[in-house]
């Protein structure tokens, strides 16, 4: 029996990197998965993945910061598997830049994609969730607990994340519902290997992410999927309104001097 056996899961952004890895797992730990894209074929390369090793998955087109679209995918959602027990709040976009550096334009952007389409996802999911006693996982970011060099709106966003996820924690535990975050440092997706290749030396810049973990490298996504599947599972049914770092040491970097 796997973990989330009869669980439906709506994980956004599962079209690639972290979010692909969580629906790739919560499939194979039995969950019914809709896998939430604003990149339809992305979507549908994952969910062809899924069934192709014989679990179930739909693909719906959606824009996270649109409350029309997401109305219409939980609807959509909803309609195909019956219910919803999990939503995965995984979608999002970064913007590593200095602050003087950075447009209007572009923190409305951050902000639409990063925390508008949390409180978008959760407000139209509610209702379902509420039914099943389900539970809601958002993405975090050490960003939003630590801060990082030439990321601040990003931070700012995945602040707004953490604060979200501990007052819905609290407004919904009377009703059995969990509310958690996850709080990765760095991973290794299409994402960060874009972002290396965009440095004046990208070997460099590589070792240095590594090295500030203590682990000595950066996470895998499935490193990241895991703990989704144990947050989402009655294995964490004591778990509520954290923010649960999954960093490999990276926040400890005070007590790493030179070897005494
Ligand atoms: P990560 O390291 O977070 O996994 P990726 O860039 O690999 O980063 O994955 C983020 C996913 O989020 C992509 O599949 C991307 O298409 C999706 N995404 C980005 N913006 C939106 C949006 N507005 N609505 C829905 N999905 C989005």
């Amino acid at each position: 029996m796997g973990r989330l056996e009869q669980r439906v899961a709506l994980i956004t952004g599962s079209g690639s990197g972290i979010g692909r890895a969580a629906a790739i797992m919560f499939a194979k730990e039995g969950a019914k998965v809709a896998v939430v894209d604003l990149d339809l074929l992305a979507a549908q390369e994952t969910a062809r993945r899924i069934t192709s090793g014989g679990g179930q998955a739909v693909a719906i087109r959606c824009d996270v910061s649109d409350a029309q679209d997401v109305e219409s995918a939980v609807k959509q959602a909803v309609e195909h598997y019956g219910k919803m027990d999990i939503l995965f709040n995984n979608a999002g976009v970064v913007l590593p830049k200095y602050l003087e550096a950075v447009e209007e334009a572009e923190w409305d952007h951050l902000f639409d994609v990063n925390v508008k389409g949390c409180f978008l996802f959760v407000k139209y999911s509610l209702a379902h969730i509420r039914a099943t006693k389900g539970t809601i996982l958002n993405m975090g970011s050490m960003t939003g607990l630590a801060g990082q060099r030439k990321n601040p709106v990003y931070s700012a966003t995945k602040g707004a994340v953490i604060a979200l996820t501990r007052s819905l924690a609290v407004d919904l535990a009377p009703e059995g519902v969990r509310v958690n975050a996850i709080c990765p440092a760095g991973v290794l997706t299409p994402l960060l290997e874009n972002w290396f290749s965009q440095q004046a030396n990208p070997d460099e810049f590589r070792r240095g992410q590594d090295l500030s973990h203590l682990l000595g490298r950066t996470a895998t996504p499935d490193e990241i999927a895991s703990v989704a599947v144990f947050l989402a599972s009655d294995e964490a049914s004591f778990i509520t309104g954290q923010a649960i770092p999954v960093e490999g040491g990276a926040t400890l970097g005070y007590g790493v001097g030179p070897k005494a």
